[in-house]
């Protein structure tokens, strides 16, 4: 099939880009590199663009001749979307708005779309089902929903397959090395436990020792983002005609933060510097998914299904690759 990655030069999206290729589809890249790395995509298949240029869009689309899309480029800082409502709900719903018109003007059909356990705000029964009610707690999760609910009447409407993919933590990098998590700014817990140990910041921040948990720290499923890719690769093969699919990606195993420092220190045989601090405004003390339906529909097998084996591939990153792309030579 004919793909366009828009966010593919991104953490999770550079993984869906290979994994696609490696299945023999013909892929193309969308992205403004406001959050993504030139050298995580190779450069012969990379549009260098933003979501908002309608122009653009239309001759990509075009002069591609795409017949379907992933949808990877939005913000996704829990955070930061708490303080800056005005940023997510431009980029990751008028801007996604207008990239629909624009698969609307050209008769393209297969959308998979990057949502988020963040829609499920505080869960009232965990492991999370795809039923479960979704009430978001913050921005960032509301953007997410609406695009989902946008989706589900555009393709009522429209005749559009679709399958929205609700991400739990994504985590890990590649195996053979060649790409990881580079953020800038780097919030997530993970890639920060190894800036710890590796002196780029002070000590590492637990954002609240006092939720209702066995440690009193968060509990989330992190899952690897290869096995984000190759659930995205299956979703995409399955939507024939006006399939819905809205699917709960994780692993179906919880662990707190306090878990995941513990576990970087068995790894890496350093002592991780921490602090307690506040709580983060906009977190839910536990997500946890229940990925059988993911798991029996798309006929996922996810190959990582433990928590070391993850941070594992994320401390060869970060080992190797101290400034994330910023020092490896250009694709
Ligand atoms: N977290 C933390 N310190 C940090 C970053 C994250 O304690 O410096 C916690 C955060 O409060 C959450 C968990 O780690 O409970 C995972 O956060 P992350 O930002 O990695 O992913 P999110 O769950 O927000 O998507």
């Amino acid at each position: 099939m004919k793909v366009l990655v828009l966010g593919g030069a991104g953490y999770i999206g550079s993984q869906a880009v290979r994994a696609l290729s490696a299945r023999g589809h013909q892929v193309w890249v969308y992205d403004n590199l406001s959050m993504g790395h030139r050298q995580s995509v190779p450069s012969n298949q990379l549009i260098i663009g933003d979501l908002a240029d309608q122009a653009l869009l239309d001759h990509t689309l075009l002069l591609h001749q795409i017949e379907a899309v992933m949808h990877f480029a939005a913000f996704a800082y829990v955070g930061e979307s708490v303080h800056h409502p005005d940023k997510y709900y431009q980029n990751n719903v008028v801007n996604t708005l207008h990239l629909f018109d624009a698969l609307k003007r050209h008769h393209i059909r297969k959308i998979v779309f990057s949502s988020s356990c963040a829609t499920y705000g505080i869960p009232a029964t965990i492991p999370i089902t795809e039923e479960t009610q979704q009430h978001p707690i913050n921005p960032y999760g509301r953007t997410k929903l609406i695009i989902e609910q946008a989706l589900a009447d555009y393709a009522q409407a429209y005749g559009w397959s679709y399958a929205a993919l609700r991400y739990f933590n994504a985590s890990g990098a590649s195996a053979d090395g060649s790409l990881g998590e580079d953020h800038t700014p780097e919030t997530h817990l993970i890639p920060l436990v190894f800036h710890a140990i590796q002196g780029k910041i002070p000590y590492l921040e637990i954002f609240g020792d006092d939720y209702p948990t066995p440690d009193g720290t968060c509990i989330r499923d992190y899952i690897h983002v290869e096995d984000l890719a190759s659930a995205h690769v299956l979703a995409l093969e399955k939507l024939a005609d006006r399939t819905h699919l809205k699917l709960n990606l994780g692993i179906g195993q919880g662990y707190s933060v306090k878990k995941v420092i513990e576990t970087v220190e068995k790894i890496t045989g350093k002592k991780v510097p921490i602090r307690i601090s506040p709580r983060r405004a906009g977190d839910p003390p536990e997500l946890i998914a229940a990925p059988a339906k993911a798991i029996r529909e798309l006929n996922w097998k996810p190959r990582y299904i433990d928590l070391e084996s993850i941070i594992e591939t994320a401390w060869r990153w970060h080992r190797d690759h101290p400034n994330g792309y910023g020092k490896m030579s250009k694709s």
